[in-house]
C-alpha cells in the first residue's frame, strides 16, 4: 500500500493534495468496490477527520451542506420541505450501513450515471463548492459532472460542500427511483421534481431532472417552462409528453432497454408531479 493520509483539518488535507497525486478516501463505498481483487496501491488522503467538510447549515439564503456528510446525517437532519426529493433519494441508496458511510459528495464525485443524489440536487439548482489550497470556485452541478465517472474536479481539488439555494416558503420537492425491485438496488431511472409555488398555487420556479438515462443526470428544461404558471394540481400530470425527454440519451443494458427506460422516465415523471400535487 501508498502512503495512507488521515488529516483533522481541511487545511491539512488542501495541503497534502497541493504537494502530490491522492487518491481521495470518503466513505469508501465506491472507492472500494472499485478496487476489488487489487491492492490499494496509491497514496491515499481519508479525508473522514476533517470537521469543517461535515453538517448542514443554512448560510446566505443557501443550505450548506458539507462534502463528507453522509445519508444517514441527511435523513436525520429537519431541512425544508424544498429538500425532500434529497432526502429521498438519501433513503433509497443502498441500505442503512451504506447510508451510515457513504457522502454525498461520493455520490457526486463518483459520477455513476445511476448516482441517486445527482437528480435530487440537479432539480434543486445545487452548485458544488470546490478548494485547493490557494484557491476555490463554486460550478452549477449540471458543469460539475461532466459524464458517465467524469467530473470537472481537478487533481489538487476537493468538493468542500453542496450548496442548495433556499426557495420560497412553499416549494417542495419529490424523488420517485425504479429499479428491479424494492431495495438495496440500482436505479434503471429515477426522476426528481422541485417547485415552488406562489399563495393562489400557481408554480412559479420548477425542476426537473432524470437520471439514468443519459451519461449524467439530465434536466428538462422545455418541460420546466412549460410547467411554469400552471396550478399544483391533479392536471399537471397530463402536460407532461414524450418531446420533453429530447435532452435524454437512454441507452440498453442488463437492467433495461432504452425504450423500457424513455416509458420509464414519462411514468416517474408524472407520478412525481401527481405526488407533489396531492400533498
Ligand atoms: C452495496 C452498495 C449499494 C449502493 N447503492 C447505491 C444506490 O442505491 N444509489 C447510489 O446512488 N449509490 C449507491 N452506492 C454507491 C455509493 O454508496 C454512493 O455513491 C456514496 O454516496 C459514495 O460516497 P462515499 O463517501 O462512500 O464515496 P467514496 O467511495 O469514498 O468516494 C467515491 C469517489 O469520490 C471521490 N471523493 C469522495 N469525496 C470527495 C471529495 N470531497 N472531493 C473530491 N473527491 C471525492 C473519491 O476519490 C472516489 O473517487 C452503493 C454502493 C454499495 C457498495
Amino acid at each position: 500500500m501508498g502512503t495512507y493520509l488521515r488529516p483533522a483539518s481541511l487545511e491539512r488535507a488542501l495541503a497534502a493534495l497541493a504537494d502530490r497525486p491522492l487518491a481521495i478516501l470518503a466513505g469508501g463505498t465506491d472507492f472500494y468496490p472499485a478496487r476489488v481483487g487489487r491492492l490499494v496501491e496509491e497514496d491515499v488522503l481519508d479525508i473522514t477527520a476533517v470537521a469543517e467538510l461535515r453538517g448542514i447549515r443554512e448560510a446566505n439564503g443557501r443550505i450548506r451542506i458539507g462534502a463528507a456528510t453522509t445519508w444517514t446525517e441527511l435523513i436525520e437532519t429537519p431541512l425544508p420541505r424544498q429538500l425532500d426529493c434529497l432526502k429521498l433519494a438519501a433513503r433509497e441508496v443502498g441500505g442503512a450501513q451504506i447510508q451510515n458511510s457513504g457522502t454525498i459528495a461520493g455520490n457526486l464525485c463518483n459520477a455513476s450515471p445511476a448516482a441517486d443524489g445527482v437528480p435530487a440536487l440537479l432539480a434543486l439548482d445545487a452548485e458544488v463548492e470546490l478548494r485547493a489550497a490557494s484557491r476555490s470556485r463554486t460550478l452549477p452541478l449540471g458543469e460539475f459532472v461532466l459524464g458517465n465517472r467524469k467530473t470537472a474536479c481537478a487533481p489538487d481539488e476537493l468538493v468542500t460542500a453542496v450548496l442548495v439555494p433556499k426557495w420560497g416558503e412553499r416549494a417542495r420537492s419529490a424523488f420517485v427511483k425504479l429499479g428491479a425491485r424494492k431495495y438495496l438496488v440500482i436505479s434503471i431511472a429515477m426522476v426528481a421534481a422541485a417547485v415552488d409555488v406562489a399563495a393562489d398555487g400557481a408554480i412559479r420556479r420548477c425542476g426537473i431532472a432524470v437520471g439514468a438515462c443519459s451519461a449524467a443526470g439530465r434536466r428538462l428544461p422545455v418541460l420546466e417552462q412549460e410547467l411554469v404558471g400552471h396550478k399544483l394540481g391533479p392536471g399537471l400530470a397530463e402536460l407532461v409528453a414524450p418531446r420533453h425527454l429530447a435532452p435524454l440519451a437512454p441507452i440498453s443494458d442488463v437492467r433495461g432497454t432504452a425504450e423500457y427506460r424513455s416509458d420509464a422516465a414519462l411514468a416517474l415523471i408524472r407520478r412525481a408531479l401527481a405526488r407533489l400535487a396531492n400533498e
